[in-house]
């Protein structure tokens, strides 16, 4: 039976760590801050928001909220994001995504400046991701390289497997495992004899949102099974995209949904906003 990787128990031990930094950087007069803008009304962008506002207070991170109409035009949430960007309290700001559909994204995300981007989108931070350079992370991936590190698996020599090829999730997590020394293959809804290459995995990273995806017959004996999926099941329960009752028993290492890279992603924006905050940038 696998080992459960408790990604509550991580990001709290993150947290913890987090809050002293803080502390030290009220000591200089700093306080970090976290801008949050959600546009329309999205319930499920509504209690992300939500718990990213929780999670700042936790560490003493100032979060500040707008929450702008879903007709809102992208000329005035550009004009925000410009007061923001001059402003020196504000040291990171994220647009909740998905905006509505008459506000083009990636022109918003341009928009964030680059040191300002804690959800490191902008397309500087892109390529930092890419050079292996970055300063602020792209937070699911690295929420994913902590688990890691935390368990002891190092991805050195490992064919570690992405499931998935997003801007998001699958590409920058590909880019984190090979800058660690990884042989890392990506796969998507194209690729051909699918089960045959996750059975060759070290490292399998689910990223699809598809809930029961991957099957036992898709892992090795022994892998560890990093699970990104945020799907409902058939009773409208959480789920991730694994078998988590088939797999588990197969799986070395195994992370649950809910309980395990989830809170890692918020730690890890807690941790951009506090890295974007520190002096000396
Ligand atoms: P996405 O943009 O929809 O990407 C899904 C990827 O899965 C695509 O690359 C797609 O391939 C691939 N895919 C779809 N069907 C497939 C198939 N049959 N075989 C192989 N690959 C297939 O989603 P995302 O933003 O990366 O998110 C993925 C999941 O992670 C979602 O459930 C999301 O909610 C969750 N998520 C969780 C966190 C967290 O903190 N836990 C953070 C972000 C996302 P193509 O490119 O060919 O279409």
């Amino acid at each position: 039976m696998a080992t459960i990787i408790d990604g509550k128990a991580i990001s709290a031990k993150v947290k913890a760590q987090l809050a002293a930094e803080v502390e030290t950087l009220k000591t200089q007069g700093i306080r970090p801050g976290l801008a949050v803008i959600l546009v329309g009304d999205n319930p499920a962008s509504r209690i992300y928001v939500n718990n990213k506002k929780k999670a700042c207070a936790q560490v003493g991170i100032a979060s500040l909220e707008y929450t702008l109409p879903a007709e809102t035009g992208q000329e005035e949430l550009l004009a925000l994001i410009a007061e923001l960007n001059a402003r020196e309290d504000v040291h990171g700001i994220l647009c909740q995504l998905p905006l509505p559909k008459h506000i083009a994204e990636q022109a918003v995300l341009e928009a964030i400046l680059p040191q300002k981007d804690v959800d490191a989108f902008h397309p500087v931070n892109v390529g930092h991701i890419l050079l292996g350079d970055c300063r602020l992370l792209p937070c699911t991936p690295a929420g994913i390289m902590r688990l890691l590190e935390e368990e002891q698996v190092s991805p050195a020599g490992k064919h570690c497997v992405v499931i998935g090829r997003s801007n998001i999730v699958g590409k920058p997590m590909a880019m984190l495992l090979l800058h660690a020394n990884a042989t890392v293959t990506i796969c998507h809804s194209r690729t051909a004899r699918l089960p045959e290459i996750t059975r060759q995995a070290d490292i399998l990273v689910s990223a699809v949102g598809r809930a029961g995806f991957v099957t036992a017959e898709m892992v090795k004996e022994g892998a560890v099974v990093i699970d990104v999926g945020m799907n409902r099941d058939e009773n409208g329960r959480l789920c991730g995209d694994v078998d988590f009752e088939a797999v588990a028993p197969k799986a070395g290492k195994i992370t649950p949904v809910p309980g395990g890279v989830g809170p890692m992603t918020i730690a890890m924006l807690l941790q951009n906003t506090v890295t974007a905050a520190m002096p000396n940038k």
